[in-house]
């Protein structure tokens, strides 16, 4: 399982591939909203998003155990992580995507000196395409969450929170498989268990908020949500049980306040942020939480907008 010991490690082995992303105040969702309201910028981290966190932590663990290659299935943030840090680190990646990924993503990874193969066009059947792409090129296989390494890593952003911001009363993070806010809850409970830290989903995939009240991992059938890095059909094995046992809340947004969240960080904070990032400014704008006066810190967990979506948000 996962140790906080296991998240200490993490950040000191991707210390020197990583940025540690400012905190910063933002008055106007503080006087929007009445709270002492803090982001962590992990927008501004290397490709984008905190993805290169738990990627960078388990490639250099596979590189140990001397593989040469890697892939991964996933056209977004994940397979730009994975190409970048096996690149960086002097290892090839294939990233298998779907035939209909988004042109500017594939050229992305492919930037970043990912080699992309074209599968369907369903997670079902990109999934052991790179897990076979792995086995026949004699590689490893990266998880987008469900790995103790990948949780490492992606915990190091809760660690980096209670240092740059002591006296934080609450920490908002959006869900998608779950292996943020899992890393993120293992690492603060453990350090400070009196802060209370919140999830966020979108109510169009909403797959973590029916699984936390089941009491059980309940899948979703579809997740039609613009937030696109928070489409996972169910949490993961590994990270259910964490969430479970630790998260104070999860909340739901829904799909105008999403693009509302993101065209509030452009116009009033200059921050670009994904919809998937802006769902925790979401939560806060609309009133989805809890909270009175308090040091609230909202994770941006990631900055690929891409420019058409961009432009179409801004017209809403
Ligand atoms: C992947 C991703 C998430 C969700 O993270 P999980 O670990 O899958 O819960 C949130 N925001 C962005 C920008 C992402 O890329």
């Amino acid at each position: 399982m996962l140790e906080l010991k296991d998240i200490y490690a993490a950040r000191d082995r991707i210390a020197s591939f990583i940025h540690r992303t400012p905190i910063f105040a933002s008055e106007q969702l503080s006087k929007r909203t009445g709270q002492q309201v803090y982001f962590k910028g992990e927008h501004l981290q290397k490709t984008g998003s905190f993805k290169i966190r738990g990627a960078t932590n388990k490639i250099l663990q596979v590189q140990e155990e001397g593989a040469q290659l890697v892939t991964a299935a996933s056209s977004g943030n994940h397979g730009q992580a994975v190409a970048y840090i096996a690149n960086r680190l002097g290892l090839q990646s294939i990233i298998a995507v779907p035939e209909d990924a988004n042109p500017s993503k594939v050229s992305a990874i492919q930037a970043y000196g990912g080699k992309v193969e074209f599968f369907g066009t369903t997670s079902a059947e990109r999934l052991p395409a790179a897990q076979d792409l792995a086995a026949g090129n004699n590689g490893v296989y990266i998880p987008p969450y469900d790995d103790p390494f990948i949780l490492a890593g992606q915990g190091t952003v809760g660690l980096e929170i209670l240092e740059q911001l002591p006296d934080t009363d609450v920490i908002v993070v959006p869900i998608g498989g779950g292996g943020l806010s899992s890393g993120i809850l293992r690492a603060v409970k453990e350090v400070k268990p009196s802060v209370r830290v919140i999830g966020v989903e979108p109510a169009a995939a909403n797959d973590t908020y029916l699984s936390v009240q089941a009491g059980e991992i309940t899948p979703i059938s579809q997740a039609n949500t613009i937030a696109d890095g928070l489409r996972a059909s169910q949490p993961g094995d590994l990270t259910f049980p964490l969430i479970q046992k630790y998260i104070d809340d999860v909340v739901l947004v829904e799909e105008h306040e999403i693009r509302e969240a993101c065209a509030f960080m452009l116009e009033r904070t200059k921050q670009l942020v994904e919809p998937s990032g802006a769902v925790t400014v979401a939560a806060l704008l609309f009133n989805k939480i809890q909270i009175q006066n308090e040091k609230v810190v909202c994770v941006l967990s990631g900055g690929n907008a891409d420019i058409r979506q961009i432009s179409s948000i801004i017209k809403q």
